[in-house]
């Protein structure tokens, strides 16, 4: 992570303006997509297991609405603020605009660390965050799900608090849900396999067998373990894989030049994607300090934990080796690093496609509550490589025929898709 401090709402309004102009998009559809539409702030009192009451700030966001309701998820992070929040509602609209499912852009968040909360702590505070939105969101309104440092658990608490609020059952509230307790088969893999699917993709257009690659992660979350699974499975060889010591408060990088045993690495690794240190030395990784994921000769690139990651301060470090950096996360490039990727060539497959495997899997997690018929897991998987598969090759092919860069092609996309759905509400 770099000294100069970005602001990622600031960078998603920065890449939105460029394609805005770009496509002499008019002034009010602008003004009315450059920020959300709606936001919610606010306090959530919570009595903890000593006695005590703390209070903690949480948000909700909705940029935009025209497509759908408003989708995307809660995060729980120390860091979290009313910009990243509201960045990554906007994301969430150009994400689903870009897989083209009916569903506009959401996020909420609570600024608070987990990992230093009990579980009882924990179910009190998604309670009280439902509380304090209970009346504006829902399954036609706007539908959460999880994100950095929220599960499943978390999700049914917030369901159970807002099913006692309505007095029924409304399984379509929220997404990430359990499996049998409303969640689709194939939610958890979901983020990860879309990545891969989108990359799979990329190799084929360039000719490249995924079995002759390898790569580095940032991050070994949700999103990164099943994006290396799958990678794996497709042949490709993971050799190193970053994440976050909470009690040292710095990242660190666990390396093996022969490739990565990622399911043994996945049974040494806290619920917050933290792999053990001394049992990765163990079975015979290295520790390196820093910016490592990013320094080392692969042929891929998976930024997978936070925003603002990749900067002007280390693109630099980016090997000539790199043909692809595929975004697992959301924003993790500044738009001054943007630049140079772009410059050198580096085929990027941005994060609102490359990650949209997740809010396309919640969809059908949300078709599925709806209608209460569960698929199985292999048709749920079919679908989402079709809809990834779809999306990356209009993203491509549109890039390819105007001599785009793959995020500007994927703003194209998205934005004429939005910007005509206000029209047509008559909006603007
Ligand atoms: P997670 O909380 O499961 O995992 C985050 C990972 O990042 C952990 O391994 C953590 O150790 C690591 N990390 C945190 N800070 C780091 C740092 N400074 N350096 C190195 N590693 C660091 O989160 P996730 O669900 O995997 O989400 C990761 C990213 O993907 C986020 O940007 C999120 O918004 C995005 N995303 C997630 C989903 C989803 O379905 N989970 C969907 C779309 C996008």
């Amino acid at each position: 992570m770099s000294e100069k401090s970005y602001n990622p709402f600031v960078n998603a309004q920065a890449q939105f303006d460029k394609v805005a102009q770009m496509i002499e998009l008019d002034e009010a559809t602008q003004a009315l997509l450059r920020q959300p539409a709606m936001e919610y702030h606010f306090l959530i009192p919570v009595r903890m297991d000593d006695g005590t009451t703390k209070v903690f700030q949480g948000y909700r966001v909705q940029h935009n609405d025209a497509r759908g309701p408003a989708k995307g998820g809660i995060r729980f992070h120390p860091n979290e603020t009313a910009d990243t929040v509201r960045a990554l509602a906007m994301w969430m609209t150009w994400k689903c605009a870009v897989v083209d499912i009916p569903l506009g852009g959401g996020k909420g968040g609570v600024v608070c660390d987990p990992r230093n909360l009990s579980k009882n702590e924990q179910e009190r505070l998604c309670r009280g965050w439902v509380r304090k939105v209970a009346r504006d969101v829902g399954p036609d309104i706007d539908v959460p799900a999880p994100d950095v440092m929220t599960n499943a658990q978390h999700m049914l608490w917030m369901l159970d608090e807002y099913e006692t609020i309505h007095g029924g059952r409304y399984p379509g509230f929220i997404t990430g849900k359990p499996v049998g307790m409303g969640g689709s088969l194939g939610r958890t893999e979901a983020t990860g396999y879309g990545l891969i699917y989108t990359v799979r993709e990329a190799l084929k257009e360039m000719g490249i067998k995924p079995e002759e690659t390898c790569a580095s992660f940032q991050g070994f979350g949700n999103v990164a373990q099943y994006a290396t699974e799958l990678y794996c499975k497709l042949g490709g060889k993971t050799i190193a894989i970053s994440c976050w010591d909470n009690t040292d408060k710095k990242s660190y990088t666990v390396k093996c030049e022969d490739g990565l045993d990622c399911a043994k690495l996945m049974a040494i690794t806290d619920a917050f994607g933290s792999i053990q240190k001394e049992q990765a030395k163990a079975i015979g990784c290295e520790i390196l300090e820093g910016d490592a994921w990013l320094e080392q000769d692969v042929d891929i690139l998976f930024p997978a934990a936070l925003e603002s990651q990749i900067t002007i301060e280390n693109v630099h470090k980016i090997k000539p080796t790199v043909k692809i950096i595929a975004e697992g996360a959301n924003g993790p490039t500044t738009p001054d690093a943007d630049e140079v990727i772009k410059e050198r060539g580096i085929f990027l497959i941005p994060d609102f496609l490359a990650n949209a495997g997740g809010v396309t899997c919640s969809y059908f997690e949300q078709v599925q509550s709806n209608s209460n018929f569960y698929w199985e897991k292999d048709e749920v998987l079919q679908k989402l490589d079709a809809k990834m598969t779809a999306a990356f090759r209009a993203v491509s092919d549109l890039a390819k025929k105007n001599n785009l860069y793959m995020r500007d092609a994927a703003y194209v996309i998205s934005i004429n898709r939005v910007a005509q759905a206000v029209k047509m509400r008559g909006w603007v």
